[in-house]
């Protein structure tokens, strides 16, 4: 059999299942032998009756002597199906309960092996068992493999059983086993001791102990990361190699690149200093540099793009930097030419809404400023395109956007942009060089794993001055004491507030969540009926978005009431005050994103997490925010507590989900790097890896 062929186009019986068996990601037949146990249940103890103590679990083999079902008169157990079952040693009760159609698959005199907890029950102290599992051995050479073992706990889903996986993991296994063949290297198994490819399938869902079968998980997580490792240096090769660079000058513009820095009104971090060295070097190679610079809110990266896109029109080429939403958009905006327009830099907007002041040039889609008409904000660029930097949205993707020489591409919050978005924007230059970044804060085990292929700069550290901002777990009673502190702080100290709720619209299924709309409400009619409130959420209009924040960055609201639309991005200095409602919906990560909203200026800021959550899970994740003020490590944490499916909320994650290994796995993943680094060189030696590489899904998540 074909183990690539998808369940889809199965045979008629499998096939009814497809749909199911989607839900538990498992597409082709081959899925079904990477559908990993999430536990085992120990039968293995196999009993002659007569030996059997009280409340043990084991399992009895015997022959069936009688089998019956009987009506009963309780309102949930319509029917009790009950069969006697002796082995030479004695004789013991099965018990079930509403499930009639035992009798058509128990008959009397076939073989029985069933596995359960054994007890005395009843008036006469009957040695039972109650719902054993069971099967019937129809030859003496049959192996059960629902009972007399340790028996693999499959994730279930509506319609499909442990059971019946069981059965079709434990078929597909066996009659494929010819075709199932170790692929790493020898030495590689030789050095780590790993247990071969087709005795670790085995021993994952059939175990002789539960020692075997960690060895199983272990070696099955190595190949994931392995493999994944493997594919992320191919991809890192082919990006080299396909693609011949545009090196620039680096050297003959020091002097007017660090001019440039020294013209800020602060100095640069270390951090800062050391990613702009590792790109300023990238830039300078002809090959295409292909980094992502990482750093929590506010660690200052734009300054350092903004640098990147200066080298670029030093040499004179062209740079687009493209954000995820439009008010990022006009913020770097506004930071890049102020910076760079003294320095003659022509710098452009290019975002899909229209400016109340601004005419688009009709064929590009540009707006520049406009020196002639100084009522204008911009003007109609020339047809060359007679600009240095463009400035956008996802606007900048339009065909009508082109460009003569662009050199240098960087893109915000990279994980917002699909891989295909990021491909378009490159193409529309001669291999420029890919600068993106993101404030996400990935667990350095993930980027290792993930973006393999990408050079990788941190930003581990604030800018000077920053104070930490005070976090506090507010309980529900001391909300309203909560209400008038931060009155108190904002009629005292001319405080502004974000004030964070999750969702738009009232949602049916969540009772609890705060809907921004009658929130907002809410606090101005009720709580904060003398102060000013603004409401911004994604649902506005562009230009209303921007006028609401205009405004609140101009002091005209105390209070913004918003989703967390404001996560990413805005930086509005004088904002010391983040709440956020019903917080336990966040991931920490998140949370952290929130948090940094706040904490831009020199005041004390604060963060203050509201939550109904009565969960004490809950309760210890967001008591972490108090103390912890990394966002990676907080990442981390938020791995270790909730998984990785749950780091980064919804929208706006890319993490592969892992199937044996584990992103906490620090030492596998680095095994694996190693090990993926040491083989690569010499990958064209083994075919059988190659072929699996190949079979491999390509989770294809970097950005290239
Ligand atoms: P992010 O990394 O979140 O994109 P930004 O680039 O928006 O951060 O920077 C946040 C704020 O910090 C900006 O107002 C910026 O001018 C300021 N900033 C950046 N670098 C420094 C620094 N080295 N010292 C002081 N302030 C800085
Ligand atoms: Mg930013």
């Amino acid at each position: 059999m074909d183990l690539q062929i998808p369940i889809s186009k199965g045979n008629r019986s499998m096939k009814m299942y497809a749909s199911r068996l989607e839900k538990l990601g498992i597409l082709t037949f081959q899925d079904f032998l990477y559908h990993l146990p999430s536990r085992y249940e120990d039968f293995s103890i196999i009993s002659k009756i007569a030996e059997i103590q009280p409340g043990e679990t084991v399992t009895i083999q015997g022959q069936v002597l009688d089998m019956k079902s009987n009506y009963m008169r309780g309102a949930r157990i319509k029917t009790m199906q009950k069969a006697i079952v002796a082995d030479g040693t004695g004789s013991i009760e099965l018990t079930w309960f509403n499930q009639p159609f035992l009798t058509k698959s128990i008959l009397t005199n076939s073989q029985i092996s069933a596995s359960g907890k054994a007890d005395m029950f009843g008036r006469n102290k009957t040695l039972s068992m109650q719902s054993p599992e069971y099967e019937i051995l129809y030859n003496d050479a049959a192996k059960p493999i629902h009972t007399g073992r340790l028996i693999p706990v499959y994730p279930e889903t509506q319609g499909v059983s442990s059971k019946w996986l069981r059965r079709q993991i434990y078929n597909i296994l066996t009659q494929n086993m010819r075709q199932i063949q170790e692929y790493l290297p020898e030495n590689l198994l030789k050095r780590y001791d790993f247990m071969s490819f087709p005795t670790a399938l085995q021993e994952i869902h059939y175990p002789k102990n539960l020692e075997s079968a960690q060895k199983a998980r272990e070696r099955l997580a190595f190949d994931e990361l392995f493999l994944m490792q493997l594919k992320s240096n191919q991809r890192r090769a082919a990006w080299k190699e396909k693609q011949k660079g545009l090196p620039f000058e680096i050297e003959k513009f020091q002097t007017k690149i660090y001019e440039c820095i020294n013209s800020l009104p602060f100095k640069l971090t270390s951090a800062q200093q050391n990613a702009l060295d590792n790109i300023l070097n990238d830039l300078s190679l002809d090959k295409p540099m292909n980094r992502l610079l990482q750093g929590d809110v506010g660690s200052g990266k734009t300054i350092v793009a903004a640098m990147g896109m200066y080298a670029a029109y030093l040499n004179g080429y062209q740079s687009v930097i493209m954000a995820p939403t439009e008010i990022l958009a006009n913020q770097h905006y506004a930071t890049i030419s102020k910076l760079l327009e003294p320095l003659d830099v022509k710098v452009a907007l290019v975002t899909g809404s229209k400016k109340p002041k601004g005419i688009r040039n009709q064929e590009s889609g540009i707006r520049e400023k406009n020196k002639k008409d100084p009522d204008s904000s911009f003007m109609i660029p020339d047809s060359n395109g007679d600009y240095d930097i463009l400035v956008g949205t996802h606007a900048l993707l339009s065909d009508n956007v082109k460009l003569k020489n662009l050199g240098l591409v960087i893109i915000d919050e990279q994980q917002r942009f699909g891989v295909e978005q990021r491909g378009t924007i490159r193409k529309k230059g001669n291999n420029p060089h890919l600068l993106t970044m993101t404030a996400t804060p990935i667990p350095r085990t993930v980027a290792l794993t993930m973006y393999g292929d990408l050079e990788l700069s941190y930003l581990n550290e604030m800018p000077h001055g920053r104070k930490r901002v005070k976090t506090w777990l507010v309980p529900p009673e001391k909300r309203d004491g909560a209400y008038n502190w931060i009155h108190k702080q904002i009629k005292d100290t001319n405080s502004q507030v974000f004030i964070v709720c999750p969702f738009i619209e009232p949602s049916e299924t969540m009772q609890t969540v705060k809907a921004v709309n009658q929130e907002y409400e809410r606090l101005s009619n009720t709580i904060f009926p003398d102060l000013r409130l603004g409401l911004l959420h994604g649902k506005l209009k562009a230009k209303e978005k921007e006028t609401v924040l205009k405004e609140f960055r101009e002091g005209n609201f105390d209070i913004l009431v918003a989703t967390p639309v404001v996560e990413v991005g805005i930086d509005i200095p004088n904002a010391t005050i983040i709440l956020i409602e019903a917080s336990e919906r966040f991931g920490l990560a998140q949370l952290h994103q929130l948090r940094g909203r706040v904490g831009r200026g020199d005041k004390q800021s604060y963060c203050l997490l509201f939550t109904e959550s009565k969960s004490s899970q809950a309760f210890v994740r967001l008591k972490s925010m108090e103390t912890i003020f990394a966002g990676a490590e907080l990442a981390e944490l938020d791995l270790k507590l909730r998984g990785a499916g749950n780091l980064y909320g919804t929208a706006q994650h890319g993490i592969p989900k892992l199937k044996a290994a584990s992103f906490s796995d620090i030492n596998l993943i680095q095994k694996a790097k190693h090990a993926a680094d040491e083989v690569f060189p010499h990958l064209s030696a083994y075919s059988s890896l190659q072929q699996k590489l190949m079979d491999t899904f390509d989770q294809n998540i970097s950005p290239d």
